[in-house]
């Protein structure tokens, strides 16, 4: 099933900039979305008061969340947890299946369900989650199926972009129509973020949003190369009618 991506809002939550002054940087990643079925928060950011303070202003209530997807161990995408879940632990969680007995059992504490996830994983119709993949650090992306193609979300991307797209076919063959997250390419010299995204370009990515630990080199080579590049930050409201 392809969801409509005219129903389909993403807010970025947490982030290293802040799109809007009153809301509050932070170094990590939580984007909440909305439009999919149920609502799904992707990420928690370093910081539960960061990140509960920026829903609040943004007039986004933790009741309001059905499933969280926490995409690797780092305390810069899992450190809200706690705090979210003290809010609203009527939640399903899902993590890779290589986080630890002792994180598993932490939130299973909280009252909230546990999804570990080991091979790709349906969440609801339109919505996936690849099998987690890395040497070093295990990770999951997330992929929605929208009627213009494939919104794939990633926490950090540690594995590599390129390595999390090869987990993504397991979900769809379909185009790519936006990257979102974090995609760690601070240390890549201009040269390789040119080949990534010419790479990119042809499987269709149109619309980058590159966040947290993207650097700001990328984020102006794919400013220059995809007319339909979208700025991040906290706060930042994505309507896939509007791109
Ligand atoms: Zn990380
Ligand atoms: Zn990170």
């Amino acid at each position: 099933m392809k969801i409509m991506s005219s129903k389909i809002l993403l807010t970025i939550l947490y982030d290293n900039i802040a799109a809007e002054n009153d809301l509050q940087a932070g170094w990590g990643f939580s984007c909440l979305v909305e439009g999919a079925g149920e609502t799904i928060l992707f990420d928690t950011g370093a910081r539960g008061e960061v990140l509960l303070s920026n829903m609040k202003k943004l007039g986004i209530s933790p009741r309001d969340i059905d499933i969280v997807v926490l995409s690797h161990f780092h305390g810069d995408h899992t450190g809200g947890i706690d705090a979210l879940l003290e809010e609203n632990h009527e939640v399903s969680v899902y993590f890779p299946s290589s986080f630890s007995r002792g994180f598993l059992e932490r939130i299973l504490a909280s009252g909230a369900g546990v999804v570990p996830v080991s091979s790709c994983l349906k969440i609801m119709p339109g919505v996936s989650v690849t099998t987690e993949t890395g040497d070093m650090t295990r990770e999951i992306a997330m992929v929605i199926e929208t009627d213009r193609g494939l919104i794939v979300m990633t926490g950090c991307a540690h594995p590599g972009v390129k390595s999390i797209l090869e987990k993504v076919e397991c979900i769809s063959p379909d185009k790519l129509l936006m990257l979102i997250g974090g995609l760690h390419l601070e240390a890549r010299s201009r040269f390789e973020i040119e080949l990534l995204a010419s790479t990119l370009a042809k499987k269709g990515l149109s619309h980058p949003a590159p966040c947290h630990c993207s650097g700001d080199l990328s984020k102006e080579v794919f400013r220059n190369q995809f007319p339909g590049y979208i700025e991040t930050g906290v706060g930042r409201k994505i309507r896939l009618k509007d791109i």
